[in-house]
This record gives structure tokens, sequence and C-alpha cells, in this order.
């Protein structure tokens, strides 16, 4: 390697901003390739010009928009198989996407599900079951998953990090966090999934930040509050100061982790599991990747909807008796500009995850989930494989995240050409865990940049069901930036629900 001008001690650069816009650093190069994945300019092809060929025209009862976790749970529900769903990207499953290094998969997003309470929603326990994912487990009430390959075993699921030191978990035993389990503990079982069934008396929880909420009932102080921001960052993409009390809570108190050991899934290729389990259920040519929706219009009682072939640059005009939204809502100003004021107030976090293939795997350190709590507030530590496939292999993936500010999202588009600082700069946090360099054992390395990736579930964002107002649209929004919590269980629920909003059943509990 190559490190001309390197500034060495990056452990001491302020946080997020210098991540993205690291070029005065100076040059640094590699020997091993860096891919980078981003669907930026796919999505700002919407700003294309108008008048391009017209490819064809099709007619369907319903188009969907993307095809993320909602999208594909929506393909799934439908009454019928006249649908056609349109994702913008070249491979399914929005933030919970995956890809390949060679025969080996590589988590892009998403990367792990709890198993299930028997009182959370039917409905998605219901399609995950009829997937042939989840099955009850007899000896506890609750549901648990069937690959029991992917279950990573509890004595390695997590270790902190924190500035040179190891722990075993992110908030330090202590009086505080026995005070805070505590003033936690009345919430258990009530912070229910999908949160649409979370009662009434709680709601409140959701007007106040998580932050205030701690403060009006205990001391807290800044180690504590840190150990709590990385927690709210890595799930809901905002520090406790931005999320709700709700979310908060529900973090910490949507199934019994004090009480008993949850089972932990998290197969190689994370998330997208569940992505290539929804999407073998439908006719894969009514799933229709490199296909960006441009725009939606309502005339005479169907919608008429533009969408862009992005490998061909030409149009399909695609006419519609109902259409459901699962894309990212800050689009609704472009393609949809009269619904975009019932999203105006969404949030949403960018994300950045590296994926490290290594051809020297390390023997002994094999922690699932390593969180690192570091200067850079926006680094969230690793994924490590080997917990995964457990027992020796011939490669390893470390794949490390960073939650960034929404005010970043521009400095996203830099990517490319800082790929080289910032892959430098996480190979020296991944230095500061193992003590030793990695670059040498590295082979390849993929970026994963995504703008819109996660909504901050501030105050006041949840329980605002959208599809209410547009009921005689025979339009429905689907997506956890549709108000919910952003996690693999309410993004199914959110796909269900906007079928049954737009068939008018009330099948959905
Ligand atoms: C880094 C990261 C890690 C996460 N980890 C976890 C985890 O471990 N467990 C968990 O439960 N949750 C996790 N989440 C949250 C989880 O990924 C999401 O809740 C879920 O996948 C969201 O699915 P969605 O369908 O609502 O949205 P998205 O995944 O955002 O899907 C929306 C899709 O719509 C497409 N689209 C948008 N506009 C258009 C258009 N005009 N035309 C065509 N297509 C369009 C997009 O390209 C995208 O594919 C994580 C999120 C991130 C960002």
């Amino acid at each position: 390697m190559n490190r001309r001008k390197f500034v060495s001690s990056m452990l001491a650069l302020p946080a997020m901003p210098l991540l993205l816009q690291s070029c005065e650093w100076g040059d640094v190069s590699f020997d091993f390739p860096i891919n980078v994945h981003s669907d930026r300019n796919r999505g700002h092809a919407i700003f294309k010009q108008k008048n391009l060929p017209v490819k064809d025209t099709i007619q369907v009862e319903t188009l969907i928009v993307g095809g993320g976790i909602a999208g594909l749970s929506a393909a799934n529900h439908l009454p019928h198989k006249d649908f056609l769903l349109c994702e913008l990207s070249d491979r399914l499953g929005g933030t919970s996407a995956a890809t390949n290094h060679k025969d080996l998969p590589l988590s892009q997003g998403a990367h792990y599900d709890l198993e299930y309470p028997q009182n959370y929603g039917e409905s998605v326990l219901g399609l995950l079951d009829h997937l042939g994912i989840i099955e009850q487990m007899t000896w506890k009430s609750s549901w648990g998953f069937k690959d029991q390959q992917y279950i990573i075993p509890h004595e390695i699921k997590n270790q902190c990090y924190d500035h040179g030191k190891f722990r075993g978990d992110v908030l330090r035993e202590g009086e505080m966090k026995s005070a805070f389990q505590q003033l936690l503990l009345p919430y258990l079982d009530k912070m229910v999934m999908p949160t649409r069934l979370i009662e009434e008396k709680y709601k409140h929880l959701n007007d106040q930040t998580f932050i205030d909420f701690l403060h009006q009932n205990m001391k807290v102080d800044d180690q504590f509050i840190r150990g709590l921001d990385y927690h709210m960052l890595d799930d809901w993409g905002g520090l406790s100061s931005q999320v709700s009390a709700l979310a908060g809570i529900h973090y910490f108190q949507c199934r019994p982790y004090y009480r008993e050991v949850n089972q932990l899934f998290s197969p190689p290729q994370g998330n997208d599991y569940f992505v290539s389990k929804l999407a073998s259920q439908v006719p894969s040519e009514q799933l229709q990747v490199n296909s960006l929706v441009r725009s939606l219009e309502k005339k005479e009682g169907s919608w008429n909807a533009e969408v862009l072939d992005l490998q061909s640059s030409s149009i399909s005009k695609i006419k519609a008796k109902n259409v459901i939204y699962a894309g990212q809502k800050h689009a609704l100003k472009y393609i949809l500009p009269q619904y975009y004021p019932l999203f105006s107030e969404n949030d949403y976090a960018p994300w950045l995850v590296m994926n490290f293939v290594l051809n020297k795997p390390f023997g002994e350190f094999g922690f699932w989930q390593n969180e690192m709590i570091v200067e850079d507030i926006s680094f969230l530590g690793f994924i490590n494989s080997s917990a995964q496939h457990r027992g020796l292999q011939e490669k390893q993936v470390l794949t490390a995240y960073y939650c960034l500010p929404s005010d970043s999202r521009k400095d996203l588009a830099s990517i490319s050409m800082n790929k080289n600082t910032i892959v430098q700069k996480t190979l020296n946090y991944l230095k500061g865990y193992f003590n030793q360099g990695i670059e040498n054992r590295v082979e390849a390395v993929y970026l994963n940049a995504m703008g819109h990736a996660m909504p901050i579930p501030k105050p006041g964002f949840l329980f605002q069901d959208k599809n209410e107002q547009v009921k005689n649209e025979q339009l429905a929004f689907a997506g956890v930036d549709h108000h919910r919590l952003p996690l693999l269980f309410e993004a199914i629920d959110s796909g269900i629900a906007a079928v049954e909003a737009i068939y008018r059943t009330s099948k959905v509990k």
C-alpha cells in the first residue's frame, strides 16, 4: 500500500463530515479492488430528458413502486397475480439487499432479525410461516426460525470495544444501568410489533424525545448517553435526543431481552434471505429491476405511470387500477407531488456499509456483532462472518457500518472519488480493534452508499396512517417511512396493510 501524505493519527480527527469530505487528506491507494454501489444516479435519472422513446404500453391491475421488503410483501399479499413491481436498482431488496464476492454472499444493509413473541401481529407471522421461515417454538411462547444453522450462538453474539477496551455490553454495568432497566420494566410486553398494535395508553410516548423522557425520570451521565446514542443510531438512525421515547423504549422492551435468551437469526447474506424468500413466491417476470417509476398521474379513474428502463433509456407506459407506493417518500415531490406534503416531515439517515473480504481469516476472533465506540459517533463497528459460518473458512467478511447525519447526504455523491480514504479510515478503526493492521489480509472491499436509508422515528413520526387520507384513490403507501419503525417486521406489515387498504378488507391483525 502506498500512503503518500497520509495523516497517520486519524483517530484524532473529528467526527462525521470528514469521513465523506476527506479528499484533502491526500492520496491513498491499495492493491485490492474497492467496488462502490450507489443508486443515487439511478434515482436522479428522474430528471432525465422527458421525450425518450416509448418501449411498450402495459395494463395491469396493480403497480407496485419499489422492490424493498415492503413492496415484495405487498406483492405476496395481493389477492390476484395481475401486478407489476418496479424497482429502480439493479437488484431487489432496497436497504435489505446483498451482493456477492465470487460465491461469497455479502450483506449490504439489514443483517439480522430476532425471534417473535406470540403477541406480535398475526399477519406478518402468518406470511413468514407461509414462506417456511418461522415456526412456533413449543418450549416457549415465541416464533423461532426454521433455518437453525443461521442462529448466532448466544455466547458469541456481541462484544463492545470502547476506546481500546472490551466489555460485554455497550451500556456499562452499574447503578445507572440498573435504574434504567427498572424504569423501562413496566413496558415489557407492551412494545409490540407492528407498532400500529401498540395500545392507546402508550402512544403519548411518541410525543417526546427519549432523552427528555429519561431526564424526567432518572439521572443519566454523558457516558451513559453515549451508549444509548450508539444503540439509537444503530437501529433508528438518530440520537436519543432525536428519536421518540417510544422508539427508545421499544428498542429495549420489544422482547424479554433481560429475562430470556432470544434467538438471533443472521444468515451470511443478511436480510436478503427474506428478500429471496419473498421474491421466490411470485413470477420473476413481474419483478422488474432497473425500472424507475418517474411519474404517476390519475386520469379517468386509472393510474398512468411512466417507467424509465435504466438500461435501454426508454419508457414503458403503465396503466393500472391500483398503485402501491413502497418507494422512499421524499421522491413523491417529483413523482406524485400532490401527496408529498403527507411525508414532508420525514427525515432520513444516510448509511454506508462496507464489506471487507479477507483471504486470511482471523482464527480466534469470532464475535458476531462488534459494537465500537470511537470518537466518530457515526461509526458503529462491524459484523464478523466467522460467527455466521462457524468453523474455519477460507475467507472471512467484516461488514462495517456508518450511520451518517442527514445533512451529509450530499457528500455521498463523492463516494467513488473518496473511496480510498474512507476505506483507510475504516481500516484504521479495525486496526484499533484487532490491535494489528489488517490490510494485508484484504482481498476486496465493497461499499454500499444509501442516501435515504432509514426514516428517523422522531417525536410524532409513528401512528400516522396516511392510507386513510387516500382511501378513495386506489392508492396506498407502504414502507417503513410510512410512519413505522425501521425494522423488517414493520416493513412487511406495511406492505400487507397497503394491500388491505386498497382492497378495503380488514383482515390485517
Ligand atoms: C444499514 C442498515 C441496516 C439495517 N439493519 C436492520 C436489521 O438488521 N434488522 C432489521 O429489522 N432492519 C434493519 N434495517 C432496516 C430495514 O432495512 C428496513 O426496515 C427495511 O428493509 C425497509 O424496507 P422498505 O421496503 O420499507 O424500504 P427500502 O428498503 O428503502 O425499499 C424501498 C425500495 O424502493 C425503491 N424505489 C424508490 N423509489 C422508486 C421509484 N421511483 N421507482 C422504483 N423503485 C423505487 C428503492 O430503490 C428501494 O429498493 C437496516 C437498515 C439499514 C439502512
